[in-house]
C-alpha cells in the first residue's frame, strides 16, 4: 500500500496523477519499481518500448517462464490502482515466495507495462503490443500534443525505435500470463467479496450512426411537418438502454452525440451518435448490435428521416485459459475466500497477451467500482488477500496441478 502511495505521487503534473507513456514520471516511476524488483532477488531490464521486465530464474534446467504484470502509465488524474497494483502484488507475491525459500520449477518475468491506458499517442496497448510482436511500426509517427514523435519519445526514454521488435518475447517456453487488477466495476462490493477470477475479457463494438432529418425554424415549422434528428436519436438512446437492461450481461451505450447545426431556434437536421455494445459471449454481441441497428432504422423510417451506420470497431472477447483460471479459483480457495467468476468489461494488457500465451486475472474489490479517478481506493486486507492468493497460484502451478 505504501509502494502504491509512492506510485501515485509520481506524476507529470503537480496536483493530480498522470503518468503518460515513455515521461519523465514514468522513468521515475520505473526507477523505484526496479529497485522493488531487486529487493525481491529479480534481474531488471528496461526494454526498447519502455517495458520494466524483472526476472526471478526458477530451478536450473526449469526452461519455461511465467508472466505477471500489468500497466504503470495512467490517465489523467488517475487513481493509484489501476495498473500499478497489478505490479507490485506480482512483486510482493515473488518476495513472499523467496522469504519462506520456495523455489520454484520454472522462473518468472514480471512486467511493467510501458503504455496500456493510450494518454500520450491514443493509441493503447502499446507495451504487451511490443511484448507479443504485434506492435506496429507505423505507430512511430504519431505525435503527441507538443508535435514529439514516438520515435523520439522512445528514444528520449532510452529505448531504441528501430529494434522495438526486439522486444518480442524470446525467452522460450511460457506458461502464461496472469495479471492483477483492481475491478473497475461494482460487483465485488456488492456481494461482499474480495476478489474474484475472470472468465473472460468482453468483446466490443462500437459504430457511429447519423441521423439525417431536416433542419427548419423552431418558430415557423408547425411540430407535424418536422423531421427533427434529435428526437429519433433521443428515442433510440432510450432503446438501447431498454434493450441491454432486458439481455443478461449485455452492456449497451451511447457515449457521444454531436448536433447540427446546434442552434437553440433550429429544429435539429443532423445528429450523429456512438454505439458501443459489449458482451463477453460473441455471438450475443453481434446478434444485440444487429438489433440495435434494426431498432435504430424503424425510428428512423417512422419519423421520415435518413440513418447511416458505420462500424468503427469489432474485438472479439478474450477467454482466460480454464486451466490457470481454476488454480486462481483454488488458490483462494485455500485463502479461505470463495472466489466467484466474472467477465471483464474493460479492457486489459491480457487481452494482447492472449496472442502470445494463455491468461488469467484476477479481480480486486475496489471502492464503489470507481475507478480512472483519484477516489480509486482498495483496502489493505483485500491486497494482502490478493498477494496470498497469487502466492498460493504460483504454488500450485509449480506442484504441476
Ligand atoms: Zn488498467
Amino acid at each position: 500500500m505504501q509502494r502504491c502511495d509512492v506510485l501515485g505521487s509520481i506524476s507529470e503534473e503537480p496536483d493530480r496523477l498522470t503518468r503518460p507513456f515513455a515521461s519523465d514520471s514514468m522513468r521515475r516511476a520505473n526507477e523505484r519499481v526496479a529497485s522493488w524488483m531487486r529487493e525481491a532477488g529479480m534481474d531488471v531490464r528496461t526494454d526498447n518500448i519502455g517495458n520494466l521486465r524483472g526476472r526471478y530464474e526458477g530451478a536450473p534446467g526449469g526452461p519455461a517462464t511465467l508472466l505477471l504484470g500489468s500497466h504503470l502509465d495512467s490517465v489523467r488524474n488517475a487513481g493509484k490502482y489501476d495498473g500499478p497494483l497489478g505490479v507490485l502484488v506480482a512483486i510482493a507475491a515473488v518476495q513472499a515466495l523467496r522469504d519462506r525459500d520456495v523455489e520454484l520449477p520454472f522462473a518468472i518475468e514480471v512486467v511493467g507495462f510501458a503504455d496500456e491506458e493510450g494518454l500520450r499517442y491514443g493509441t493503447t496497448y502499446l507495451g504487451s503490443k511490443a511484448l507479443v510482436g504485434a506492435f506496429e511500426a507505423g505507430d512511430l509517427d504519431r505525435t503527441d500534443a507538443t508535435e514529439m514523435t514516438m520515435a523520439e519519445a522512445v528514444k528520449a526514454f532510452g529505448g531504441d525505435p528501430h529494434r522495438i521488435a526486439e522486444d518480442r518475447w524470446s525467452g522460450g517456453g511460457l506458461l502464461g500470463y496472469c495479471e492483477v487488477h483492481i475491478e473497475q466495476g461494482p460487483v465485488l462490493e456488492a456481494r461482499g467479496l474480495p476478489l474474484a477470477v475472470v472468465s473472460a475479457i468482453a468483446g466490443q463494438s462500437r459504430f457511429q450512426l447519423t441521423f439525417t432529418g431536416e433542419a427548419a425554424h423552431a418558430g415557423t415549422t408547425p411540430m407535424d411537418h418536422r423531421k427533427d434528428a434529435l428526437v429519433a436519436a433521443s428515442v433510440f438512446v432510450q432503446a438501447v438502454e431498454k434493450f441491454a437492461e432486458s439481455h443478461e450481461r449485455l452492456v449497451a451505450t451511447v457515449g457521444q452525440l454531436t448536433v447540427q447545426p446546434g442552434a437553440a431556434n433550429v429544429v435539429p437536421g443532423e445528429v450523429r451518435l456512438s454505439l458501443d455494445v459489449r458482451h463477453a459471449d460473441d455471438a450475443e454481441r453481434i446478434r444485440a448490435v444487429q438489433r440495435l441497428l434494426d431498432i435504430a432504422g424503424e425510428i428512423a423510417k417512422d419519423r421520415s428521416i435518413a440513418l447511416t451506420t458505420t462500424r468503427i470497431s469489432e474485438n472479439a472477447s478474450v477467454q482466460c485459459s480454464p486451466r490457470l483460471t481454476s488454480l486462481l479459483a483454488q488458490g483462494a480457495q485455500d485463502a479461505g475466500h470463495p472466489a466467484i467468476q466474472l467477465a471483464s468489461g474493460a479492457g486489459h494488457d491480457a487481452v494482447v497477451m492472449a496472442g502470445l500465451t494463455d491468461i488469467a486475472m484476477l479481480f480486486v474489490r475496489c471502492k464503489g467500482g470507481i475507478s480512472h479517478n483519484p477516489a480509486e481506493s482498495v483496502t489493505e486486507a483485500d491486497v494482502a488477500v490478493a498477494i496470498d492468493v497469487l502466492s498460493r497460484f504460483l504454488e500450485l502451478l509449480a506442484a504441476g496441478r
